[in-house]
């Protein structure tokens, strides 16, 4: 590994990890994960976040959007349990979860800032992609919550969080990776060719798995449905998120057809439907 303090999870380390099911079980205790993403102007980004969650093994996905996504999740995941939200309404009627998505897809306007408030309110680990780290950027107070927060932002993103041109970002991921983490108080999952994720006072774990043809319009949706599920199953933002950077990079590479020379694009909703298969390898 290139530098002190960063280190990798091998398979079997994410195995040992992964939340399985019991004889024990049922949906609630597996872990309700509550996805708030979309918007009538983008509703590719939810189907791809709730397919995450759904193939990534979640008991159940609650999802709360407009009508035009919950139209399009409902199509596509039956098993989803949806709720249209009228203007400026916030998640208080969507039901109970353990962790919730928020962002992919949902617009930056004031009743995206609303939703986004009133989920971060909650008292249970949230996930914070896309269009959420837009309002996060915009209001910092959003982060100003008690349970855990994690950031799943591409360089882009990060540098707006950090308000660092994101040239700057690139030249040093590693550092801008620790300092979001010690700043913001979140852990921090830092996207693109190679997956850091950090958290204060913990070594900086480098995701090994993942190929270039990850560099496709809505994997990074499907990458925050698989964290959604983990976290909803219990596990912590730092062991949830670089098992699911862990897990995503296997499903695209096995979708790709497999490693090197053989490979050929994949669609992000790809990666979702092999996400049970990665998850059996
Ligand atoms: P997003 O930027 O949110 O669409 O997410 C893109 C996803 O693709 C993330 O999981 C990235 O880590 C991954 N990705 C992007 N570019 C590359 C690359 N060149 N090599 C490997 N993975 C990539
Ligand atoms: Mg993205």
């Amino acid at each position: 590994l290139p530098e002190p303090g960063v280190v990798a999870l091998t398979g079997a380390d994410v195995a040992a990890r992964l939340p399985r099911p019991g004889p024990e079980s049922d949906k609630y205790r597996r872990g309700v994960v509550g996805v708030v993403a979309g918007s009538d102007r983008f509703t590719g980004a939810a189907v791809l976040a709730v397919g995450g969650a759904v193939r990534a093994g979640a008991g159940l996905v609650r999802f709360a959007s407009s009508a035009e996504p919950v139209a399009r999740v409902r199509a596509r995941w039956p098993e989803a349990v949806t709720k249209v939200l009228a203007p400026g309404e916030g998640v208080g009627e969507v039901g109970r979860v353990q962790a919730w998505v928020l962002g992919p897809g949902m617009g930056t306007d004031e009743d995206a800032h609303a939703l986004a408030r009133s989920v971060l309110a909650s008292d249970v680990p949230v996930l914070v992609d896309a269009d959420g780290l837009t309002l996060v950027s915009q209001d910092r107070s959003l982060l100003r919550r008690e349970a855990p927060t994690l950031l799943t932002p591409h360089t882009g993103e990060l540098g707006r969080l950090l308000g660092v041109p994101s040239g700057e970002i690139e030249a040093a991921r590693l550092r801008h990776a620790r300092r979001a983490a010690e700043e913001l108080g979140v852990t921090v999952l830092v996207k693109g060719s190679t997956t850091l994720v950090a958290e204060d006072g913990r070594p900086v774990r480098v995701n090994l798995t993942g190929t270039p043809w990850l560099a496709t319009g809505g994997t990074g949706d499907v990458l925050a449905g698989i964290a959604g599920a983990f976290l909803a199953a219990g596990m912590t933002c730092y062991e949830a998120a670089s098992c699911a950077a862990h897990v995503h990079g296997l499903a695209a590479r096995m979708a790709a057809g497999g490693p090197g020379e053989g490979e050929a694009p994949i669609a992000a909703l790809d990666v979702a439907l092999e996400l049970p298969a990665a998850l059996r390898s």
